[in-house]
């Protein structure tokens, strides 16, 4: 993959609010969350308030602040992420693509979770609106 051209690096940085290593850490995932793939160009609001870079391993965990190590994600995916080290579950506990999907795996995982309490949830308050 080529790099982005030093023309709009520069644009990114200096009109967008980039970091020089956030260009790198979006270009490499396409702009989309690389844990829902989420298209972090695809809408205004994604693009203004809905995507962080995310440290793979957490620093809590021992994770540094290296390029590998950070990963382009949606806001609420790396909230449902948080501190959880993908080392645990991951086929490789160095292998960034192993980590990657196994965080991956990890926050669908308590994506589900979450959508079943919300369903309970839902149901207990329309019932009581009904009322
Ligand atoms: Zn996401």
């Amino acid at each position: 993959m080529a790099a982005p051209s030093d023309d709009l690096r520069r644009l990114l940085i200096s009109r967008y609010r980039y970091g020089p290593d956030m260009v790198d850490i979006a270009w490499r995932a396409h702009f989309q969350c690389e844990y829902c793939d989420k298209d972090l160009l695809g809408s205004v609001d994604a693009y203004e308030w809905h995507w962080e870079r995310e440290h793979v391993v957490p620093t809590v965990r021992g994770g540094d602040d290296a390029l590998h190590n950070w990963a382009l994600a949606c806001r609420t995916c790396n909230q449902f992420k948080g501190a959880w080290d993908p080392r645990s579950d991951a086929t490789s506990p160095t292998d960034r693509d192993a980590l990657v999907a196994s965080a991956r795996a990890y926050i669908q995982r308590r994506r589900a979770e979450r959508g079943s309490e919300l369903d309970v949830v839902r149901g207990l308050i329309l019932a009581e609106l009904d009322r």
